[in-house]
């Protein structure tokens, strides 16, 4: 095995996979206008772990297979630095705006094979794909919750829509129901399906729910309805930089009957396993480390395009603006910092490897939204109405009667007029377009609904004793004093 470049990655996503958009099914998700440059985005991650960044993006794994840095569990801060290097350089390539590149699912799938007895009677198919994902540095994406057609109900009452095993045979187990939504899932080689870590399965009742496999993408029993596509819908790369390019669909997952070998099951109808692989994996503390590199990518983008866009407006030396930018520069310090204590200060797993702690990573995970909504609003604050002062399309600056009012009219501070409006569309491609909204709403939820990202923070501490500490503080301060007065210290 070795690992794929961009052609063979290309190559790996002509399967037959069946993904519909606008009432067809696609034929080829490589050529297809709605996902072709999405998939050259991805493929050329793929190039460059063969290219000049080799030795930082890639070294060689406990089995003697070269693998991206982060594909493999690590054994030192050092090696969580060098991950962090290879993830860091991976998102510049996209600018932060693909969420869901190779180097996400890592995160759970580079403890697999050390962790592989966890799964018991299917430890050899956790490690037989550890191999397969490390080798050729296989792309997954995952589909973990369930869609929210009546939330009020348990699992098992939604038998009808919800994943579950409708029976087992010899070559393995079939599988009905549906999964939300998989981002890039229409660009990858497999889904990795689960019940979400908080989901209550109850004894007796939802052991058909309680599985975990992978899927590949080819199986005949697996559709997937996508939502628009932004990248087919951008009538330029001048007009729309980033929806053109980075546009990873997030798709609905349905299965109906989908045969799942069983080499490919990692938890059958086991309740415990099928939510406790999120504990044991270290899955929490690895997957929000690479989102918090990749989100400090993205920022660095904003911070340029804030300065930028406030030196185009001439507002770049009024007081509140430059607060505004120290601000946004701030933020992705706190980015930094955060990324450099989860590799510096790790944690091992039962399984041996290390990994941030996971306060580092829940402090991050509940961060994130809060900051995306902030860059956001700097943005939109700072810049007023600038970015849609714009014309319609790149075509209009072709037109000579147009192109001669825009360079009347739409010069900027120290830009010219094309490099003023390319900036600007940029800047709106990034925030308030199709697709910088769902950037919004990524940010927000991509880790879980509001609550649960806070809620998990608080079980956490609860389990590992740091609520309780905090709460013996309280006690120990309470002591110092009485009604009498001080009961004893530097104040008696
Ligand atoms: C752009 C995007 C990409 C995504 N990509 C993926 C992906 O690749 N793979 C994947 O598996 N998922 C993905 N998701 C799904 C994401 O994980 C979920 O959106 C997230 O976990 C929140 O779940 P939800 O949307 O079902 O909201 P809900 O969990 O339904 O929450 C909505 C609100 O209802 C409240 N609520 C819900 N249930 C209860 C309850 N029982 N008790 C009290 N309050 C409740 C919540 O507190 C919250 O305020 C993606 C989502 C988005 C938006």
């Amino acid at each position: 095995m070795s690992l794929m470049n961009a052609a063979a990655y290309l190559d790996s996503l002509r399967d037959g996979r069946q993904v519909y958009l606008d009432g067809e099914p696609v034929a080829d998700v490589t050529e297809h206008k709605g996902f072709r440059n999405a998939a050259r985005s991805i493929a050329a991650l793929y190039d460059a772990l063969h290219g000049e960044a080799r030795d930082t993006l890639t070294c060689d794994d406990a089995f003697g297979q070269r693998t991206h840095r982060f594909f493999t569990p690590a054994h030192s801060a050092a090696d969580l630095l060098a991950s962090r290097e290879a993830i860091r350089l991976w998102s510049r390539m996209t600018y932060g705006f693909m969420g869901r590149t190779p180097d996400y699912k890592a995160a759970f799938m580079s403890g697999l094979a050390i962790g592989a007895d966890y799964y018991g009677e299917f430890a050899d198919n956790a490690r037989r794909w550890h191999r397969a994902f490390t080798g050729q540095g296989l792309f997954l994406n995952h589909a973990i919750i369930n869609p929210p057609l009546d939330r009020s109900k348990a699992i098992h009452e939604m038998r009808d829509v919800f994943v579950h095993v409708v029976r087992e045979t010899d070559a393995g187990i079939l599988v009905s129901g549906s999964k939300m939504l998989a981002t890039g899932s229409a660009l990858t080689n497999a889904t990795f399906v689960a019940p979400v870590a908080s989901a209550l399965l109850e004894e007796g009742k939802a052991e058909d729910f309680a599985l975990v496999f992978f899927a590949r993408m080819d199986n005949p029993g697996l559709r997937l309805l996508c939502r628009p596509s932004y990248e087919a819908r951008a009538s330029s790369p001048f007009d729309y930089p980033l929806s053109s390019r980075f546009d990873e669909n997030d798709s609905v997952l349905v299965f109906e009957n989908a045969l799942i070998p069983w080499e490919d099951v990692l938890v059958y109808r086991d309740r415990e396993r099928a939510t406790g692989f999120y504990a044991a994996s270290g899955f929490a503390n690895l997957y929000n480390f690479q989102s918090g590199i990749r989100l400090s990518v993205k920022l660095e983008l904003m911070i340029g395009l804030l300065s930028l866009g406030v030196r185009a407006n001439g507002t770049q030396g009024f007081r509140g603006i430059q607060a505004a930018l120290g601000e946004l520069i701030g933020l992705q310090h706190l980015l930094q910092a955060l990324t450099a204590a989860m590799a510096c200060d790790p944690e091992r797993t039962a399984a041996g490897a290390w990994v941030p702690k996971l306060e580092y990573a829940s402090a991050l995970r509940i961060q994130v939204p809060q900051i995306w909504k902030r860059v956001r609003e700097l943005l939109e604050t700072a810049l007023g109405g600038s970015p849609l002062v714009t014309v319609s399309a790149a075509a209009d600056l072709l037109d000579p009667q147009v192109r001669a009012l825009v360079d009347t009219y739409y010069r900027g501070a120290k830009l010219p007029p094309e490099q003023r409006l390319k900036l600007f569309k940029l800047i709106w491609d990034a925030t308030g377009s199709e697709f910088g909204a769902r950037h919004a709403v990524y940010e927000s939820h991509y880790s879980g609904n509001a609550d649960q990202i806070r809620l998990d923070a608080l079980n956490w501490a609860r389990r590992r004793g740091h609520l309780g500490a905090c709460e013996d503080l309280v006690q120990r301060c309470m002591a110092d004093y009485d009604l009498e007065g001080w009961t004893g210290g530097p104040w008696r």
